[in-house]
């Protein structure tokens, strides 16, 4: 029915067109310069922009038509026939991404505009950017640094560069405990490392703080506001990168990759036991079945996915050993979902299958008795990074880890590109979020659940504001300027 209505009204409206129109061909082309409502585009990095930045943009669609494979192309307004850059929308994330299509180094500033054009659909449209002068205090650069293990590579001037020498000891001491730790399942005698790990820090939060390709990119920051130890973070992408170089054969389930990394690490963010942890979830009543999360692990919440996936390693090294684990995971058949390729295996090897495990991994952790401030922790543990994850949604969406703008450092480097990482400008309602956090992490670090939970109220309340958009208050009248309390860092 409304397909009827719809298709008589551009009847309608076609006939208007050929009546207001002589010239119908040039009509229908008529430059369209509004961007269509169905796309989206966003420019990094992040604003504000200033002349010096190499400009990328991501186009995500929204719309409801097949965009998989559609050519876009880019090009300045005022030089249309100059094309900056042509790809094409990926049908999985439906986004069509430009990395350093424009260099400003040469550009005045002002507005610079872009031409986005689907030359297959007849859409385009300008967008663009405002072009701040030179800051005069964008000099920061690439620089590297090696050492038996690893390479770090790390920005000038940075908090990293000036604790060059502890962080170098603390990636020596955790990579020979990763590889000792493969080791010791008999995995191989001698290390596979036949190049040192690649590691980047980097001074911006992305994600949680942590993400591994073939190299490990973490956040080194003395005002780092995600709460994660350096060493175990270090660790747990010392595993993800270990694990993707020797378990090259068949399947690995998001669920195993996740438990082995905290589980090895000694903790998710802190120390802590993931038994104890996966029982205090049970307690809470927080615990979620097996079935609901391991076939989509990611999209579970996130640190009760990460604490069962720990405990569940934890669990399947106590009951069969560390050599039968890591044999098992190792060789896991191909199959359809992540959830039958653990049940086909277990079936194979145990005669039983994931539901079967889950119920005996359910009595075990019922049997133990979690101490209240585990209980305490992990509930407000939570509660602290769904809210820090929020904050990142409403405010620094280039920062959460669905939606995070994390470009190949690789071809960064090798391009001498630093904007990306090495400057996300924060407004004092951003800094005055992130103070809080970092007393949110240090209130978890002294067990101080009452300042934990007031902490968190005070950051609820602001972003409470935000998303209603009933308040406009000023910075001031948050709290700016803030006292900067010495609070605990999270220095290696
Ligand atoms: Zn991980």
């Amino acid at each position: 029915m409304q397909l009827m209505v719809t298709h008589a009204l551009i009847l309608i409206l076609t006939a208007l067109s050929l009546v207001l129109s002589p010239g119908s061909a040039t009509f229908s082309q008529t430059p369209q310069t509004t961007r269509p409502a169905d796309f989206h585009v966003d420019f990094f990095p992040v604003a504000p922009y200033h002349i010096g930045d190499v400009l990328s943009a991501r186009v995500t669609y929204t719309g409801l038509a097949e965009i998989g494979g559609v050519e876009i192309d880019l090009a300045l307004v005022d030089r249309p026939d100059q094309v900056l850059g042509t790809t094409t929308f990926s049908s999985y994330n439906r986004q069509a991404v430009f990395y350093w299509f424009f260099d400003t180094h040469e550009t005045k500033p002002g507005f610079l505009d872009f031409r986005f054009s689907l030359p297959a659909r007849g859409i385009s449209w300008t967008q663009g950017v405002h072009l701040l002068p030179d800051s005069g205090s964008r000099d920061t650069a690439w620089a590297v640094s090696h050492s038996q293990c690893c390479t770090l590579h790390y920005l000038t001037g940075t908090d990293a560069e000036a604790d060059l020498e502890q962080i170098t000891e603390t990636v020596e001491e955790r990579s020979a405990i990763a590889l000792s730790q493969f080791a010791a399942a008999g995995v191989f005698d001698e290390s596979p490392l036949t190049d040192p790990l690649s590691i980047v820090l980097i001074p911006v939060v992305v994600g949680h703080g942590g993400f591994a390709t073939h190299e490990a990119v973490l956040t080194y920051a003395e005002d780092n506001w995600t709460g994660i130890e350096f060493g175990i973070l270090a660790h747990h992408e010392m595993v993800h990168v270990i694990d993707r170089l020797v378990n090259t054969e068949g399947p690995r389930p998001a669920i195993f990759v996740e438990g082995l990394a905290v589980y090895l690490s000694g903790g998710h963010y802190r120390e802590g036991d993931p038994l104890q942890r996966a029982a205090a979830l049970l307690a809470l009543d927080m615990y979620l079945p097996l079935s609901q999360i391991v076939n989509n692990f990611y999209a579970a919440q996130h640190e009760i996915g990460y604490m069962q996936a720990a405990a569940l390693v934890a669990y399947l090294d106590q009951l069969w050993g560390w050599e039968t684990f890591i044999n098992f995971y190792f060789n896991l058949p191909e199959g359809p979902s992540d959830a039958e390729i653990i049940s086909t295996a277990l079936a194979a090897r145990f005669g039983l299958d994931l539901a079967v495990l889950e119920q005996d991994f359910i009595t075990y952790l019922e049997a133990l008795e979690p101490d209240p401030a585990v209980e305490a922790d992990v509930r407000l543990t939570v509660e602290a990074y769904d809210m820090l994850r929020h904050y990142q949604t409403l405010l620094i969406p280039s920062a959460h880890f669905r939606t995070a703008w994390w470009p190949p450092l690789s071809a960064m480097r090798e391009g001498s590109i630093v904007g990306d990482y090495g400057y996300r400008e924060k407004a004092p309602l951003n800094v005055i979020i992130e103070h809080i956090f970092i007393e949110v992490h240090a209130a978890f670090a002294a067990k101080d659940y009452q300042g934990l939970e007031s902490a968190l109220g005070r950051i609820n309340t602001i972003l409470g504001e935000i998303e209603n958009k009933d308040a406009n208050r000023s910075h001031y009248a948050i709290g700016w300027p803030i006292k900067r309390n010495p609070v605990p860092h999270n220095r290696p």
